[in-house]
């Protein structure tokens, strides 16, 4: 047998592992014993394929732009190798794929697209932002209406990821065990109310719109403010409504920065703690708040780490004094009625619940960490996340309008002042 034939034999192995033709092959040589078996060719085995890897260098474009795929095929080994490739869009109303991976944004949304050969594929989700220029004061929306954007003209952004009802069966309810050990699930009540009441006050008195973005799904499916898997919790339908409510933000962050250079973000949600007043986080620890303010103006740490960094680089006002002295947007805002912290009279926590900010703050503010969050540490795009208390804030219609022209009041004092920013006529 060993020394039979050992063509067929080689043709019998032909699709097993190539570690395993070679000993077959060496044994045949071995046994033939004269040494001039030198023109058998260790056999080559054909790669099978296994896996096909797709990528680019962004994860969205907008409608009427272009993005190029690339697809890497792969063998059992992980070796590239060629292959045959049909590209496909899952959705080609919102993004169109050519023959040769070259992506097109169609409609705002989100398509899979895939590249195939026979059954292997991979897939490459491509999230597509609006048009260059959105109609301020009008919706845009994502995939199934979870995420909504309603575009602006002011340098003022407002989002709202806590307010949403929505609780389509096909998103599983988030569970800690789902999520990576931590799931919130609690509705933070009439937010994405408050965040549109906000946006038509402001439009009242200064004729221009706040963007606006928010999430219509309930917590209990998706968690803007978190980053993954605590966010979508391995729900693929989840995580694009994620992906769409950071490029609908991003977007009116672009927008803000072209026309206006810089802006406000404030990421707006309700808590159910005692002392009824606003918690203002900047994304200085309730730990911090509790220093002096002697302390804080010390080093640049704090000032570096803070929601509104750049602001305060360029405010002529200590960090201390910006954070929560007589002109400090919680003073602002006391002043109109609206108790909070910190300000220059409920300047520290001292044990009391507090928020210091999340995962919106930290990403789409100017602060210490928004670079390793995907955004840019000490950009010119900065901010706060308001966390409101609920009786006389968000409790009824006439109270949001009230909030929302007091926030008007207060963004106009605020921002002229410290960052030479004009919200009304000059
Ligand atoms: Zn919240």
């Amino acid at each position: 047998m060993c020394c039979g034939n050992d063509n067929a034999l080689v043709r019998s192995f032909i699709t097993m592992r190539y570690r395993v033709l070679r000993l077959t092959v060496v044994a045949a040589i071995a046994c033939g014993g004269s040494g001039a078996s030198s023109t058998i060719a260790p056999p080559v085995a054909a790669p099978v394929l296994t896996s096909i890897v797709v990528s680019a260098g962004a994860t969205s474009i907008s409608v009427g732009s272009t993005l190029q795929l690339t697809a890497s095929a792969r063998d059992a080994q992980g070796r590239a190798m060629s292959a045959t490739l049909a590209w496909a869009s899952g959705t080609p109303s919102v993004a169109n794929v050519s023959s040769l991976g070259l992506v097109s944004g169609v409609a705002v949304g989100s398509a899979t697209i895939t590249a195939s050969a026979g059954a292997v594929a991979g897939t490459y989700v491509i999230t597509v932002t609006g048009p260059a220029s959105y109609k301020a004061g009008q919706s845009y929306f994502g995939r199934n209406n979870y995420i909504e954007y309603v575009a602006g003209n002011a340098p003022v952004i407002l989002s709202a990821p806590h307010g949403g009802a929505l609780a389509p069966s096909t998103i599983a309810d988030r569970t800690a065990a789902a999520c990576g050990g931590a799931a919130t699930t609690v509705t933070d009540g009439n937010t994405a109310e408050l965040a549109r009441a906000m946006q038509q006050r402001f439009f009242a008195r200064f004729g221009t719109y706040p963007h606006v973005v928010i999430s219509h799904l309930s917590r209990r499916k998706l968690d803007p403010n978190r980053v993954q898997p605590e966010a979508a919790c391995g729900n693929e339908e989840a995580a694009v409504a994620l992906d769409e409510w950071h490029a609908f933000i991003e977007a009116a962050k672009s927008a803000v920065l072209k026309t206006t250079g810089k802006g406000w973000y404030m990421d707006m949600h309700g808590h159910g703690h005692t002392v009824q007043r606003l918690e203002l986080g900047y994304l200085v620890t309730d730990a911090q708040l509790n220093l002096p303010d002697a302390t804080l103006d010390a080093s640049t740490a704090y000032e570096g780490a803070a929601s509104m960094r750049t602001v305060s680089l360029f405010s002529p006002l200590t960090f201390s004094a910006l954070l929560r002295g007589a002109n400090s947007l919680g003073t602002l805002y006391a002043n109109n009625g609206f108790p909070a912290i910190p300000s220059a009279t409920d300047p520290r926590p001292n044990g009391a619940d507090y928020f210091d900010g999340g995962d919106n703050t930290r990403r789409h503010t100017c602060g210490g960490s928004a670079t390793a969050f995907g955004g840019v540490t000490g950009g010119n795009i900065c901010g706060v996340q308001i966390e409101t208390n609920f009786t006389g804030v968000r409790d009824n219609a006439a109270n949001r309008d009230r909030f929302g022209d007091a926030t008007a009041i207060v963004l106009e004092e605020y921002l002229r002042m410290h960052w030479g920013i004009r919200l009304g006529a000059p």
